[in-house]
């Protein structure tokens, strides 16, 4: 799909694939410079009250136990969400029968055609394998996702660094079905990350009275669109809006949020489920897949994502941000 100029003029904005790190460092680097942020690392937030006036939390840092109180609590604490957890009891996260594997690889240990600025996708027999530049091209991203079972009953559920080995994940690329660029290029890193996948299914309700979710707390999102973290920033951006637009009632103004945000999260989602069965397939249905998608060509293929890469945040003169 042709990125870079051809997303900027048609999107308005550069289509970025940025390090985990330095997003978080440019969002760090941004409150610093906002007197009303105050960041405060390492404490567990563990139950809250709503009250008239607003919310309790109360959260452990460390060894002690402390309080807060506030205006609403949004819970943004990821798939394993214990706001979601306390806000409606729901089941617990199911395993997606895949195994993310990660390393990060300096970039001139890597072919010069994979040192560019472009997005690598390929696509084999139950597994597929993405790759890119990062840290300003200093270091490659690699990322395998394979079908799995190897966490499948919970065991370290909620990492996402267990250590892995190059032994462990080359033979499942089969040299009949994966071609030798590819495999010589997960056969660079000795050592790998490995982080077995779970989903949900998104919440009907994200928000009750001053406290909502956001981000996979409300709506996890598999990794086979890239978009999880791109919709957990858009839903950032609508609850800001919501609140700054109705200072009077929080519990509406996340009601406004969660109703705004409802219909675009559960699309992406399951797309990006739909993605993971269509990346994985094999034989005649890959064969058919490839032919399909050669046929649209990138240029068709991108329009098919325009209602993604599109969306706009919310304005005060009142554009939607769906
Ligand atoms: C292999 C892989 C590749 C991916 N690639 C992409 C991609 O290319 N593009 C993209 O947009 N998305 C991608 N995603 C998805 C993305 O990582 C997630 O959707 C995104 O991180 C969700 O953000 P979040 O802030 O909602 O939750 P998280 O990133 O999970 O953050 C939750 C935070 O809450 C903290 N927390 C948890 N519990 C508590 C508590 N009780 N008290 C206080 N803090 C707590 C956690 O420590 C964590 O810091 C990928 C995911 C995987 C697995």
């Amino acid at each position: 799909m042709p990125l870079g100029e051809t997303a900027e003029a048609r999107y308005g904005a550069p289509y970025w694939a940025i390090h985990r790190g330095d997003l978080q460092a440019a969002l760090v680097e941004t409150i610093g410079r906002r007197l009303d942020v105050t960041l405060k690392l390492g404490v567990r937030v563990e139950d809250f009250v709503a009250h008239p006036n607003g919310i309790t939390v109360s959260a452990r840092s460390g060894g002690h136990t402390m309080e807060e109180r506030g205006f609403v609590l949004i819970g943004a604490d990821g798939l394993w969400s214990a706001v979601r957890q306390r806000l409606s009891r729901p089941r617990p996260p199911r395993f997606a029968g895949r195994t993310a594997w990660r390393a990060l690889v300096p970039v001139h240990a890597v072919a010069p055609e994979f040192r560019t600025p472009v997005i690598h996708l390929w696509l084999g027999r139950d597994a597929h394998l993405v790759h890119y530049p990062v840290k300003s091209g200093e270091a490659i991203n690699i990322v395998v996702i394979t079908g799995d079972h190897w966490n499948a009953h919970g065991l370290n559920a909620q990492g996402w660094s267990e250590p892995a080995s190059r032994a462990d994940l080359v033979p499942r690329l089969a040299a009949r079905s994966w071609v030798p660029q590819a495999r010589a290029l997960v056969a660079l890193p000795e050592a790998w990350l490995k982080w077995a996948l779970y989903d949900r299914p998104p919440l009907r309700h994200w928000s009750k009275g001053p406290v909502a979710l956001l981000g996979d707390a409300a709506h996890p999102t598999l990794p086979f669109l890239a978009q999880g973290a791109a919709m957990a920033i858009e839903d950032a951006a609508v609850v800001a809006h919501c609140l700054a637009q109705n200072r009077t009632d929080p519990a509406a103004a996340l009601q406004a949020y969660c109703a705004t945000r409802r219909g675009r999260a559960r699309k992406v989602a399951q797309l990006a489920a739909r993605n993971g069965t269509i990346y994985h397939l094999a034989g005649a249905s890959g064969l058919a897949r490839d032919i399909v998608m050669h046929g649209l060509g990138g240029e068709r293929l991108l329009h098919r994502y325009d209602w993604i890469y599109g969306w706009r945040p919310p304005t005060a003169s009142g554009a939607s941000g769906a």
